[in-house]
């Protein structure tokens, strides 16, 4: 049997050692024969140069890239020219997104939602790019209800993505409900979850709180259980989420896409116990 497709999510490094240190992650992480890197976009634009010059390593070591792309705040003008420079380069992944709109922000942009830029896209370049929109099964943190959340991701669908990508969840209820919802609207593409290794318990509270995944009671106190014990941490965290990963594929998901904060180590861990 063919194992599913996984593919593995970095953000741009900053600097050169930093760029290094991706590199290696990569060659760590290429062995589990992803279907595609992708590389993050920063909300207004600030990591644009960034994606980029990752993508084009990533693309000269022989892997299929993806580079985010978030709307707010841009021209059509600026996305165009980013995507017709994607295209020259032989890009033909793309992960579509609004973006955060940073604090202080009034300048929207030609774009106020994901499901613009999607439309955009496929009016501008047609079927060139594969395009992969987020879901989020615990619903986004500025929903404005659960059911305004699933149309809103319907019709995000609908203007022409491809395949979607969850942001990371602990409640693996929550991502089956909410695939069964979108299928009976009509959505047939692929929902891949999006699975965040668990290291470090504060980051990882802090960062859950700002984008609505919830760490449920039970999961929260074991990990404040262990306080600086960051081995105990990781190594319950790892199993964890290979049990989270395991379930989910076991539970019909299409792959899993790894969030892998530039280091390979967790990640590795769960994909050889997932027997890749
Ligand atoms: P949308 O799909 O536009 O949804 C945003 C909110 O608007 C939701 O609450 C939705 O219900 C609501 N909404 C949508 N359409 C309408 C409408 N017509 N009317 C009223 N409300 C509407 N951020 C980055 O900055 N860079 C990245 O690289 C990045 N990568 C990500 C990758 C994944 C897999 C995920 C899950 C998230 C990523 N994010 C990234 C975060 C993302 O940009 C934020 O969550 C952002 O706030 C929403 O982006 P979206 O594309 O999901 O927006």
């Amino acid at each position: 049997m063919t194992p599913s497709p996984i593919s593995f999510e970095f953000f741009p490094p900053r600097t050169p050692e930093g760029a290094e240190k991706l590199r290696t992650t990569r060659r760590q992480l290429a062995q589990f024969k992803p279907e595609f890197f992708s590389v993050t976009f920063g909300a207004g634009g600030t990591t644009q140069e960034g994606t980029l010059n990752a993508v084009l390593d990533i693309q000269s070591e022989g892997h299929a890239a993806a580079p985010h792309l978030s709307c707010v705040g841009s021209s059509k003008e600026s996305i165009r020219s980013i995507v017709q420079n994607y295209k020259d380069h032989g890009i033909r992944h793309i992960v579509a997104l609004r973006g955060d709109i940073p604090s202080g922000m009034g300048d929207f942009g030609e774009f106020r939602y994901a499901n613009e830029l999607v439309s955009f896209l496929r009016d501008e370049f047609g079927d060139w790019f594969h395009i992969e929109v987020a879901a989020y099964p615990e619903f986004h943190p500025q929903a404005q209800s659960a059911e305004a959340d699933i149309r809103n991701f319907v019709n995000k669908v609908r203007a022409g993505a491809d395949s979607a990508i969850t942001q990371y969840f602990f409640n693996a209820d929550a991502y089956f409900r909410f695939v069964d919802e979108v299928n009976a609207r009509g959505v047939t593409i692929p929902i891949v979850p999006g699975i965040m290794p668990i290291q470090n318990f504060s980051q990882l509270a802090r960062f859950s709180d700002m984008c609505g995944a919830e760490i449920p009671r039970w999961l929260r106190l074991r990990l404040q259980a262990f306080g600086d014990d960051t081995a105990s941490i990781r190594a319950f965290g790892l199993d964890f989420v290979t049990e989270l990963s395991d379930r989910v594929l076991a539970g019909g998901a299409p792959g899993l896409h790894f969030y892998t904060l530039n280091a390979a180590g967790a990640v590795s861990t769960v994909c050889q116990r997932l027997g890749r």
